[in-house]
């Protein structure tokens, strides 16, 4: 089987399968080498590796994948997909394709049956309606990973890199700092893609930190403060934070006062090092 990255190969796969790409599952297939050698040359894979794929598609990026490391799990949601994955794959025995919704399936399971539990790379072109919560399910279910290289829309690798002071800042932005570490690889245009997206699209590279640098005491708690800190993002600390009901606006001032933060302080100016800070001054308000 010839490669599918280009728009050549492509086309005669949708042909031969008279294939309906479904835009209700995200479904933008690549048609870029240049694009493909860089997701995979950034995820750093090796022989060594085992790589769980979210999305196959019709198996453009699996190719390359199964052709990089040792073995792919691939989910993809989209059953009609998969007898052409059989096809589009039946040169390789590394890849192991698995039909279902990658929410739903038990990862854990996965890692424990193709890696022995060890660490696994993620490597995907994420289907953009549901990115942020395949990012954060892979970081707090705590899954067994080392790195998730993943094609994302442009506007929301932007969320996931920056820091207080944007207006890109927000819970993604820490949710993904407290674990991992991220860079951008490269930022790829509507061209690259059949169906083209109607937005840029860009690789981003989140090197999950075997040791986290800034820790809450109470990890739940930080990420519920958070997310009530940007809820509304022009209400200050004070008044969505007192909106979880769970601590007094006494405690709470308090608290910003001893990390010496004004009472009309907003989430958006609040460090990772601060909202961890901050949480563990509540908690401990709470038990006292
Ligand atoms: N990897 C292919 C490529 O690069 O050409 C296809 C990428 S396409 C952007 C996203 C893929 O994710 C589609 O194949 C789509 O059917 C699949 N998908 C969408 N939602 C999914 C879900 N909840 N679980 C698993 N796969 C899903």
């Amino acid at each position: 089987m010839a490669y599918l990255g280009n728009s050549k190969n492509t086309l005669e796969i949708v042909k031969k399968y008279n294939l309906s790409i479904q835009k209700k599952f995200g479904q933008n297939f690549l048609i870029d080498s240049n694009v493909l050698e860089g997701i995979v040359e950034a995820s750093g894979i090796t022989k060594d590796d085992c790589v769980l794929e979210i999305g196959p598609g019709i198996g453009t990026m699996t190719q390359y994948l199964a052709e990089n490391a040792r073995e792919v799990v691939s989910i993809e949601i989209d059953k009609a997909l998969i007898p052409i994955l059989k096809d589009t794959l039946s040169e390789y025995n590394n890849v192991t394709i698995i039909n279902n919704d990658v929410l739903k399936t038990d990862i854990e399971e996965i890692v424990r049956e193709h890696n022995g539990g060890k660490p696994v790379k993620v490597v995907a072109n994420l289907p953009y309606y549901i990115t942020t919560p395949i990012i954060m399910r892979l970081f707090e279910e705590h899954l067994p990973i080392d790195s998730i290289t993943v094609m994302v829309q442009k506007e929301v690798a932007d969320r996931m890199e920056t820091g207080p002071g944007s207006k890109d800042y927000g819970a993604l932005s820490l949710a993904v700092q407290y674990y991992a570490k991220p860079s951008t690889v490269m930022v790829v245009p509507p061209s690259s893609f059949i169906p083209q997206p109607g937005v840029s699209s860009e690789i981003i590279h989140l090197e999950c930190y075997k040791e986290l640098p800034v820790t809450a005491s109470d990890e739940e708690l930080m990420f519920r403060i958070i997310r009530a800190a940007f809820n509304q993002r022009r209400k200050t600390m004070l008044n969505s934070v007192s909106s979880l009901g769970e601590f007094s606006k006494a405690d709470i001032q308090s608290a910003l006062e001893k990390m010496g933060l004004s009472s009309t302080v907003r989430g958006e100016a609040l460090s990772l090092e601060e909202f961890a800070a901050f949480s563990d001054l509540l908690k401990a308000s709470k038990v006292q």
